[in-house]
């Protein structure tokens, strides 16, 4: 029902591809559109390519920088986000004296679990552990899927006693959480062990920070599994 004296419908094209049309009615005065018009139209049609052209590139760009440092399994952010994440915050605490800590956490016996029950089975053991990490953090914590069965967890402005604290709810939080399978491992459940570090005058790179927490977790898993280890606590630096 829509009436008018005035009208023009001009096509926009980015590299001869129509992506869509500009509709330009009502002309003040309720005069018709004339050659003018339309000229300006020429002019401004271009532009609006050229606009709409970025727009999809920028969103484009987005989402790939997004997939580049999310691990498609868990959508976790992945290793490469975790170590550009981690050389800032070292920053911030070498700066300002803050407390961080890092957790390692790997999966016990997990290649059991991929054995008995499937790697498909085992791709659902690992979504339902980021899960479990997911869900005892702070919005500042960072956790990430290291790689493999192995996750961290980066813990801005905490010290070490706290990050035990968050370190021990995850772990009970995995074991006490029904995995389909979790009935066929060792310990009858699906564990986790962790290694923990934290930032100190010795321990301050993040090459250092990571190593000191797979220490940890190395011990974790010596002193049989299913626990938390603080680095240190193993004997000797
Ligand atoms: P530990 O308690 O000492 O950690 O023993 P483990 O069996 O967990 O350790 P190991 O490193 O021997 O095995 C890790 C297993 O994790 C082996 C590999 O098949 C499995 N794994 C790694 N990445 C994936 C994945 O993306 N999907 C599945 N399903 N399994 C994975
Ligand atoms: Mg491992
Ligand atoms: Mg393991």
């Amino acid at each position: 029902h829509y009436k008018t004296n005035s009208f023009i419908s001009y096509p926009i094209t980015i590299g001869g591809r129509k992506v869509g049309v500009l509709n330009v009615t009502d002309k003040a005065g309720g005069r018709t559109f004339d050659e003018v018009d339309l000229g300006l139209l020429d002019i401004i049609g271009p532009q609006v390519a050229l606009a709409l052209e970025r727009a999809e590139w920028q969103e484009r760009a987005t989402e790939f920088q997004l997939m580049s440092i999310t691990d498609p399994l868990t959508a976790l952010p992945n290793r490469r986000y975790l170590e550009e994440r981690l050389m800032e915050e070292l920053n911030r605490s070498r700066r300002y004296y803050y407390p961080m800590s890092f957790l390692m956490i790997d999966i016990d016996d997990f290649k059991a679990y991929n054995d008995k029950n499937g790697h498909q089975a085992g791709d659902v053991a690992l979504q339902i552990t980021a899960h479990c990490l997911k869900g005892g953090l702070r919005s500042a914590d960072v956790a990430s899927r290291y790689g493999g069965e192995e996750f961290c967890i980066l813990l801005p402005q905490t010290g070490i006693s706290e990050a035990g604290a968050i370190a021990d709810r995850i772990r009970q939080r995995v074991s006490t959480t029904q995995f389909p399978h979790g009935k066929t491992q060792p310990l009858g459940r699906v564990t986790i062990s962790i290694g923990v570090s934290t930032f100190s005058t010795l321990v301050n790179t993040s090459e250092n920070i990571i190593a000191a927490a797979d220490r940890a977790l190395y011990e974790a898993k010596n002193m049989g599994k299913n626990r938390v280890v603080f680095f240190g606590e193993e004997g000797g630096q």
